[in-house]
């Protein structure tokens, strides 16, 4: 069999609130698929987490990492929004040994998640450049491994609802976040669940994944974001051409808080 991709590091089982899949149905799913490699990245939106779900979530990841000879399962969790609450943070953090931290902001302090917000195209431009500022720091911050959805606003404000907004202005910024992420030595994550919605996109576009390599990043981390087993890989053949179009030869995947790389097929 021809396989989509060897790995996918975002992946959603009953530990997170959005999602009723159990974990075994994703190792199975992986199996089918041929992928050699996921994470189980639960929710830990540091604003509303639970520590009884992340302890749960790690569990069953290393209990199904050692029930296969061809997976293998990785602990990971979706931290979100890390800054809004760090004495949280430290906790979620401390609780387990990972092997992978995905770092994501759905909601900038003080904001509900973009996918409740309906802003115009002028409150849209203002939120889109809190997003950034926030991503900042979180960057700045970088007790993580890879940088989940970079450009999340756009997946509702102009893939949902159409609002076409000027990135343009927002260059500066968002170079002090792919050259900040690249010195670290972190991740970009090419998120493919935006291709599941009809006039959906890569999170983000081959442009920023560019912009990323040519800043000296190296490491992108693939992530389909599925919260059933039948999203998972979905739109990776799309986003492994981005990866390569952007100039990247390979995949990584981090395994106790280390990148290893998976050169492209
Ligand atoms: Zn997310
Ligand atoms: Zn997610």
């Amino acid at each position: 069999m021809n396989k989509i991709t060897q790995c996918d590091c975002h992946l959603h089982t009953d530990n997170s609130f959005d999602s009723d899949t159990p974990a075994e149905r994703l190792a199975e799913r992986a199996r089918e698929l041929g992928i050699e490699y996921i994470a189980i990245t639960d929710h830990c939106d540091i604003l509303e987490w639970s520590d009884a779900n992340i302890a749960r979530s790690n569990a069953q990841a290393a209990w199904l990492n050692e029930q296969y000879d061809d997976l293998t399962v990785l602990r990971g969790i979706e931290l979100g929004e890390p800054l809004q609450a760090p004495e949280q943070t430290a906790i979620a953090l401390g609780l387990c040994e990972y092997d992978f931290i995905l770092c994501s902001l759905h909601n900038i302090e003080g904001e509900e998640d973009f996918y409740f917000l309906h802003p115009d195209r002028e409150k849209a431009q203002d939120l889109i450049g809190r997003y950034f500022d926030e991503l900042l720091e979180i960057v700045r911050w970088n007790e993580f491994d890879s940088l989940a959805h970079f450009t999340y606003p756009l997946r509702y404000i102009t893939g949902r609802d159409g609002v076409r907004v000027d990135m343009e202005r927002y260059q500066p910024v968002i170079t002090e976040i792919l050259a900040t992420l690249a010195a670290n030595g972190k991740a970009l994550e090419i998120n493919t669940s935006g291709l599941r919605s009809p006039d959906g996109f890569l999170l983000p576009t081959v442009e920023y994944v560019r912009q990323f390599g040519e800043l000296g990043g190296r490491f992108i981390t693939l992530g389909s974001d599925a919260h059933v087993p039948e999203h998972m890989a979905v739109g990776m053949k799309e986003g492994i051409a981005a990866a390569k179009a952007a100039g990247f030869h390979a995949a990584t995947v981090f395994i106790r808080r280390q990148p290893v790389e998976f050169p492209f097929e």
